[in-house]
C-alpha cells in the first residue's frame, strides 16, 4: 500500500496506529517472530543454522523466521510459538500520533518533503538529486551539501547512507540531520563554513525506500528490499548485494532468497544498489569516505568484513575508528565498540563498507546506533532519542568528512575486485545458511 500523506488522513491513520499496530501478514506469507524454548534450541543445535536470533528471554530463544525456515524447524519437530502479533504491540510504543504513522520518523514522502525544504531554503548550498528507482517505482534521493551545490568542482566528498535495511529507521534521522545540521549552521559556524565550502557531502538517507515502507504499513521487522524472487519469498538483503567479495561463502550472506540475508542473484543486481554504485564509483566525484548507518548494536565497523585478514590500510581504519568512538563517546557516554567487521561482528559478503573500500580505497565505515541491544529496544528508538543519538554521532560524521578533505586516497590497483571474480566461480554451493543479522 502507498500512502499519501495528506494531513486529514495522516491524522486518522496516526490515531489508528497508535490503537491498533498494523497487522502481521497471515503465516506463510512472510516472516514471523518465533520462540523456541532454550532446552529445545539447543537440542536442535540451532545455534548453528545461522537464523536471525532476536534475543534470549524467560527460557526462550526469540527468532525471526521465514516460511521455510519455520517449515524447516517443524520437520525437525522442534516447537515453536508464533510470537509477531506481541511484538508488534510494542514497535508503536514510543511514537507520536502528530508525526504520522511511524511518528516523528520519516517515511518516504515525508524524507522527499523534507529534503526539497532543505533544497528551497538553503539555495545554492543543497541540491536534491535522484540517483535510482525502486522496484516499486519509488525514487532513491541524494542530498548534495557543497557551496555552489549544483556545480561539479571536484572538491573531496563524502558518502553517508542510511536504510539499507527497511526496520533499521533510526538510520534514516541521523545522517538527515546531519544534512540539516551543517545547512542550519552554515551561516553561524565559520568550522561549518569552510567544510562546507572545501567538500561535497553526499546523503542518501533512505537507500531502501520500498522496504521501509513495507516496515512502515504492513511488518515492522522487515529488513531486505520487494524484490518478488522467483520461489515466491521477497526481498534481497541490499547490504549483501554489493559486488566486493560478493556471494563468495555462505556464512557471510545467503543463497537462500527467503533468507534475511539473501544476497540476490548477482553484484548490484538490485536497483538501490546499483543506484549506490553509479553514484559512489562516479568518476566526476572524489569520494574519500563512506559511513553505512545501520542499527542496532553500538558499533563502527571497517573492512574486511568477508574475510579475518586485514584491510592494507588496517591501521588507518582502526585509528580513525577509535577517534570516531571517543568522540561519540564524549558527548553522552555511550560505548560505540570498534575494529574490523569481521572480527568485531560477524562475517558479511557483499556489504557497503567493503566494496566502497575496495573500489577507492577510502576508508568506509559500518556504524550500528543504539541501543546496544535488543533489551534496549533493538530496532525500536523511542522517537524522544532521536536527536540525542544524532548528536552523539555528530562530532564522528564531522571528523570523517574532516579527515576526507586533508587525506586523498591511495592509488592502487583494485586487487579485490579482481581477485574476487575468480574465487567467485568456485565460491562453495554448499547448503544455504543464514547468519544473525541485527543490524
Ligand atoms: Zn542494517
Amino acid at each position: 500500500m502507498r500512502l499519501m500523506k495528506t494531513t486529514a488522513i495522516v491524522l486518522g491513520l496516526a490515531a489508528l496506529a497508535v490503537l491498533a499496530p498494523p497487522v502481521a501478514p497471515a503465516a506463510g506469507q512472510a516472516d514471523q517472530i518465533i520462540s523456541v524454548a532454550e532446552r529445545d534450541f539447543a537440542a536442535a543445535g540451532l545455534g548453528r543454522k545461522g537464523l536471525d536470533l532476536l534475543m534470549r528471554k524467560d527460557g526462550r530463544v526469540y527468532i525471526v523466521a521465514s516460511p521455510g525456515e519455520i517449515a524447516a524447524l517443524a520437520a525437525l519437530g522442534v516447537g515453536y510459538d508464533f510470537e509477531t502479533g506481541r511484538f508488534l504491540r510494542t514497535s508503536s510504543e514510543g511514537l507520536s500520533a502528530a508525526g504520522g504513522i511511524n511518528g516523528a520518523y520519516h517515511s518516504t514522502m515525508e524524507l522527499e518533503t523534507d529534503l526539497r525544504i532543505l533544497e528551497r531554503d538553503h539555495p545554492g548550498l543543497a541540491s536534491v538529486l535522484e540517483i535510482g528507482e525502486t522496484l516499486e517505482k519509488r525514487k532513491i534521493l541524494a542530498l548534495k551539501i557543497s557551496d555552489n551545490a549544483a556545480a561539479n568542482e571536484n572538491e573531496p566528498a563524502v558518502l553517508l547512507t542510511g536504510c539499507h535495511h527497511a526496520r533499521e529507521w533510526i538510520s534514516v534521522e541521523v545522517p538527515y540531520l546531519f544534512g540539516k545540521y551543517l545547512l542550519d549552521n552554515y551561516d553561524l559556524d565559520p568550522q561549518v563554513r569552510a567544510l562546507v565550502d572545501a567538500s561535497e557531502i553526499w546523503i542518501v538517507p533512505i537507500v531502501n525506500p520500498d522496504g521501509l515502507e513495507y516496515s512502515i504499513h504492513v511488518y515492522r521487522y522487515w529488513r531486505k528490499n520487494r524484490r518478488a524472487n522467483a520461489d515466491g519469498t521477497f526481498g534481497v538483503d541490499i547490504n549483501r548485494n554489493y559486488g566486493c567479495a560478493w556471494g563468495i561463502d555462505n556464512e557471510g550472506s545467503s543463497g537462500y532468497p527467503g533468507s534475511d540475508v539473501y544476497r540476490g542473484t548477482g553484484p548490484f543486481s538490485e536497483p538501490e544498489t546499483a543506484a549506490v554504485r553509479t553514484l559512489f564509483a562516479s568518476v566526476g566525484i572524489d569520494f574519500r569516505a563512506l559511513i553505512s548507518f545501520h542499527s542496532y548494536g553500538q558499533y563502527i565497523l571497517y573492512p574486511w568484513g568477508y574475510t579475518a585478514a586485514p584491510a592494507p590500510e588496517d591501521a588507518e581504519l582502526g585509528t580513525i575508528a577509535a577517534a570516531m568512538a571517543g568522540l561519540m563517546a564524549a558527548v553522552q557516554g555511550t560505548v560505540y565498540t570498534h575494529g574490523q567487521a569481521s572480527r568485531t561482528l560477524y562475517v558479511t559478503n557483499g556489504d557497503t563498507a567493503d566494496w566502497a573500500y575496495s573500489l577507492r580505497g577510502a576508508p568506509a565505515f559500518t556504524v550500528e546506533l543504539q541501543p546496544v541491544d535488543i533489551d534496549h529496544g533493538g530496532f525500536f528508538n523511542d522517537e524522544a532519542a532521536i536527536g540525542a543519538v544524532f548528536q552523539e554521532n555528530l562530532p564522528a560524521m564531522l571528523y570523517l568528512a574532516r579527515y576526507a578533505l586533508d587525506h586523498p586516497l591511495p592509488v592502487r590497483p583494485r586487487i579485490v575486485e579482481r581477485r574476487d571474480r575468480a574465487r567467485r566461480a568456485t565460491a562453495a554451493k554448499t547448503k544455504p545458511s543464514v547468519r544473525p543479522a541485527p543490524g
